[in-house]
């Protein structure tokens, strides 16, 4: 089996502010779509300045675990619960985001990379959102050499930080129009896939990818070439309210059992 329909491992909640729905209704989502286990993937940051913030603290955490063991427990005869965390990357403070995950056992630990350092700015720019602040930033910088940027310090992120998964993988400018790869994007993309086969993390298959763009992240030239490299895939939601909980996993392998695509390209899909 390629892929797992009957896990979502990357939920979130709204313990990060920018999620709806308490842990148990994701739990009980989860349920009533007859999937067999779900995974919080909780976002962690370290060093961010951004404002509002959009992750937890160690104190959230600390309910987090607290309420995750509680649900555990309590529906054990109906569904696996795990709790994981989304770390999200920072190239200022590699040392201290692996001392912090370090501190506690989490079930499954994601890589991600959301905010980025922008000259001359004191607040990170959020490559992830779609608020006009940040898209207005992205453009003024260049949205291919941001991307760049982004690939290279994903290639770093997967060397420096010990992690299960890689999650949405081209995800970076998602809301960035025209955005497309050209040669040097690829070559990133492809020395990326290699490192994380390297480090032994699987790649993520993030399903909200279809909403945005008909699509799930990364790309499905991306996904078979991961596939074919024999990366393992995980699927995940990246639900941020419970109703969004398994979607679009009916999909996943229809798309897995396709071939890939005879050009070396990866087109942007957008
Ligand atoms: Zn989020
Ligand atoms: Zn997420």
């Amino acid at each position: 089996m390629l892929i797992d329909t009957t896990t979502d491992n990357h939920v979130h909640t709204s313990l990060c502010r920018h999620a709806v729905g308490t842990m148990e209704q994701y739990v009980q989502a989860a349920i009533s779509r007859k999937l067999k286990s779900i995974t919080f993937l909780e976002h962690l940051e370290e060093g961010i300045n951004y404002a509002p913030r959009s992750w937890l603290t160690e104190e959230d955490f600390e309910l987090y675990f607290a309420e995750g063991t509680r649900l555990q427990e309590r529906y054990r005869d109906q569904i696996a619960i795990s709790l994981g965390v989304e770390a999200g990357y920072n190239p200022d403070c590699p040392e201290k985001i692996q001392h912090r995950l370090a501190q506690r056992k989490w079930d499954i630990i994601g890589l991600s990379y959301h905010f980025c350092r922008i000259p001359g700015q004191e607040e990170h720019l959020n490559l992830l959102s779609r608020e006009k602040k940040n898209i207005r930033i992205a453009e003024q910088c260049g949205s291919s050499r941001l991307l760049s940027r982004y690939l290279d310090t994903l290639i770093e992120a997967v060397q420096r930080i010990r992690a299960d998964v890689l999650c949405h993988l081209d995800a970076g400018l998602r809301h960035q129009p025209d955005l497309s790869y050209d040669a040097t994007h690829q070559a990133k993309i492809k020395q990326l896939l290699h490192r994380v086969k390297e480090a032994g993390m699987a790649l993520e298959i993030n399903t909200s990818g279809y909403d945005l763009r008909n699509q799930p992240f990364p790309h499905p030239d991306i996904i078979l070439r991961a596939r074919d490299m024999q990366i393992p895939l995980r699927a995940g939601s990246d639900a941020h309210r419970p109703e969004d909980v398994g979607r679009h996993f009916d999909k996943l392998p229809a798309l897995l059992a396709g071939a890939a695509s005879s050009q070396a390209s990866v087109q942007s899909g957008n």
